[in-house]
């Protein structure tokens, strides 16, 4: 197979057109990329998951801290963020430094030398120069899968990290979020068997479009997805979701799906993609929650949001038991930690320091 059509196989746009195997066993390669959320498999989630539990207990004592920073003290990470951020961006480099590992930045390609007409993967592949891994948000749907594909055929391959790209995939929201509902569900048989409503823009939604693949790697879980017509989920999902039977409906009335389900990932409307300011023009009213909707809602609901919000989620229920977006966040510097660690294969070393010592839950 030629160098170009490989690189097509990994755009999103083609990747649909994968059978599954292919997709789960593209990325399995050396370095280990974390492009997609296509590429894991639930196993790998499950290892996650406990390596992030393990690093959260260790790092809650001093010496389980200090240990902690030897990990990775050999690495250093750039953070190319080509995107407004604050949560992923502080939580990638809080994960990193809870590892060791230095980090360098640039956070605006302007005052980078693309200005001068270099091309984007130059740019990236001078950066590599002084890193051994590119954690990247990007605007360009794909482009991350680009710039891996680059890397691994240079001479100095690194490892990339989605950490957001475009309209289409954010892999390590979706693993913090299936953290936070593991969680959330682990006196309640896990997440096997439990409905999630996904809710507002769920079309140009990133973190719900890979979350909502990774659930389908789960026994008997119900997706329902509740938008206003002009931003329900794209067919490209549902492609997908189909292709390995999983349950789902798509409909626009919130208030019946409030009691069916376990838990509630509300999102904002996702107007920077807007080609005209359209979005104002949809009421979105009904796809937003608050304290007289509380009443409704399971006893053992949990409700989420990737965050940031705008009126989806009334503050008034800031403080309800099962608002979780707040832990959410914190969830995620636990599995991009766990998820770090695992890139540079010394997962092993937590392992055994947890077994030596058992740090308290
Ligand atoms: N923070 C999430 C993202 O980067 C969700 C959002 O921006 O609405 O996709």
């Amino acid at each position: 197979m030629s160098e170009e059509k490989n690189l097509n196989k990994i755009l999103w746009q083609d990747f649909k057109a994968l059978s599954l195997t292919e997709k789960g066993s593209y990325f399995q390669g050396s370095p280990a990329h974390t492009l997609i959320a296509q590429q894991f498999s639930r196993e790998q989630l499950e290892e996650l998951c406990a390596l992030a539990t393990k690093i959260r207990r260790i790092a809650k004592r001093r010496e389980g801290g200090n240990f902690l920073r030897t990990l990775l003290s050999d690495k250093r990470a750039m953070l190319y963020f080509a995107q407004p951020s604050s949560r992923t961006y502080l939580s990638h480099n809080a994960a990193c430094q809870i590892l060791g590992l230095v980090t360098l930045d640039v956070r605006d390609s302007k005052t980078s030398s693309e200005v001068k007409g270099e091309t984007p993967e130059d740019t990236i592949r001078t950066f590599s120069s002084y890193v051994d891994m590119i954690i990247m948000r990007h605007p360009v749907g794909g482009f991350c899968e680009r710039v891996a594909w680059m890397l691994s055929n240079t001479n100095r391959p690194i490892p990339v990290l989605n950490a957001g790209s475009g309209a289409d995939q954010h892999p390590t929201q979706a693993l913090l979020d299936i953290y936070t509902l593991a969680r959330s569900f682990e006196d309640l048989g896990g997440i096997d068997g439990k409905s999630v409503a996904f809710v507002g823009d769920l079309l140009r939604g990133r973190t719900v479009r890979s979350l909502a693949w990774l659930l389908s790697l789960y026994t008997d879980v119900k997706v329902y997805f509740v938008a206003p017509k002009q931003l329900q989920i794209g067919e490209d999902v549902l492609e997908l979701l189909d292709a390995v039977g999983m349950d789902y409906e798509a409909t626009q009335d919130f208030t019946s799906v409030m009691p069916k389900a376990d838990a509630l990932y509300m999102t904002r409307i996702q107007d920077e993609w807007d080609a005209d300011g359209e979005s104002a023009t949809i009421d979105t009213a009904a796809f937003s929650i608050n304290k007289e909707h509380l009443d409704i809602l399971k006893e053992t609901a949990v409700i989420m949001h990737p965050l940031p919000r705008r009126k989806e989620i009334s503050t008034d229920i800031d403080n309800d038991s099962r608002a979780m977006y707040w832990r959410q966040m914190r969830n995620g510097m636990w599995a991009r930690a766990a998820l770090i660690l695992t890139t540079f294969g010394r997962q092993d070393e937590v392992n055994e320091y947890y077994a030596d010592n058992k740090p308290e839950a």
